[in-house]
């Protein structure tokens, strides 16, 4: 009996075989890229552990209270503590202040768990003050802590934790979930799949926010009218840019983000490598372009977009940033 999850086999079965046999870690990391499925596996391993009318050892039935509870994020021995809104880095007093939920007992399972996601961002401090925890757990509590990838965390911490690493599943086993498990249209699915590279999260949310995936179209757009425009134009183009109501740094990392993902697929093209492109339907577009730039000048606009996120992240003027990043595009003239 599975936990209804797209992939992830090893880990699933490794985490049935804890709730199973009543043989838990304290800590445990899940790292893999954002959207993969990280948080989805936390709370089915939360759900297996508490679920009171499992089908099977293991699993977990998704319709009693604690099920239901985990799902909603509101069962009372689950605590989610993630990086405050509008905040950068998960700060030593939210540790703290966990701390001292963890140490009661629980309300009424056998385990408390404290899941904290992309515990990468967490400060050097707030990563100390985690340690204690690690180095002297509290009897009744598990901690799941999510990450990009082990090495982004102290391996103090890493070494504390049973590590298992997700991976994105086939675009093909992904297409196939989302027609079949999730009713959506075979193109879409393809769409959505290669969007995802493979991440079910990722193919999710762009499912579910259509604003997303028009606004994901329109930056393609933009960069499509861009590589054909003279430097005037680019230059128009930013200022009109600045001017609309979405103007945020945020908006420019999402369409310098956006744009990326263009380019790595030229890349792709250009060098013939059998990958996936993120950007399916723009195929022509992409293989047009490829056939245009040498695998040299498509590296240099790699790097270029990845400094302009860099720079866009430590504050740099955004303006600035998308202008030398124009600059710095080649004039194309693709059909
Ligand atoms: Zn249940």
């Amino acid at each position: 009996m599975q936990w209804n999850i797209l992939g992830h086999q090893t880990a699933i079965r490794f985490l049935q075989n804890h709730a199973k046999l009543a043989n838990t870690r304290h800590a445990y990391l899940l790292t893999g890229p954002e959207g993969v499925g990280r948080e989805t596996l936390a709370l089915a391993f939360a759900k297996a552990l508490n679920c009171l009318t499992p089908p099977s050892e293991g699993t977990f039935c998704d319709q009693c209270l604690p099920c239901r509870q985990i799902e909603e994020l509101r069962y009372p021995d689950l605590t989610i503590l993630r990086v405050a809104e509008g905040s950068k880095d998960l700060k030593i007093d939210q540790i703290r202040e966990m701390q001292k939920t963890l140490a009661l007992a629980p309300y009424q399972s056998t385990y408390r768990i404290v899941l904290i996601p992309d515990f990468q961002r967490a400060t050097i401090g707030a990563s100390n003050a985690l340690l204690k925890s690690l180095e002297e757990p509290p009897s009744k509590a598990i901690l799941i802590l999510t990450a990009d990838a082990r090495e982004s965390l102290l391996e103090t911490i890493a070494s504390r934790c049973e590590v298992l690493r997700l991976r994105p599943s086939s675009i093909e086993a992904l297409e196939t979930y989302l027609r079949e498990q999730k009713a959506i249209n075979p193109n879409r699915a393809k769409r959505l799949a290669h969007l995802a590279g493979g991440r079910v999260g990722s193919a999710i949310s762009f499912d579910q926010n259509q604003d997303l995936l028009t606004a994901y179209d329109e930056a393609l757009a933009d960069l499509g009218e861009l590589i054909n425009s003279q430097l005037r134009e680019r230059l128009q183009y930013v200022e009109n840019l600045q001017k609309r109501k979405s103007a945020s740094r945020e908006h420019f990392a999402f369409l310098v983000s956006v744009w990326l993902t263009f380019w790595r697929d030229v890349m792709i093209r250009r060098e013939g490598a059998e990958i996936p492109l993120v950007n399916i339907e723009h195929e022509n577009q992409v293989s047009e372009t490829a056939r245009l730039i040498p695998s040299e000048q498509i590296e240099s606009i790699l790097n270029a977009h990845e400094n302009a996120l860099v720079n866009l992240d430590a504050n740099l003027n955004p303006r600035l940033v998308i202008e030398n990043l124009l600059l710095a595009l080649p004039l194309l003239q693709v059909a």
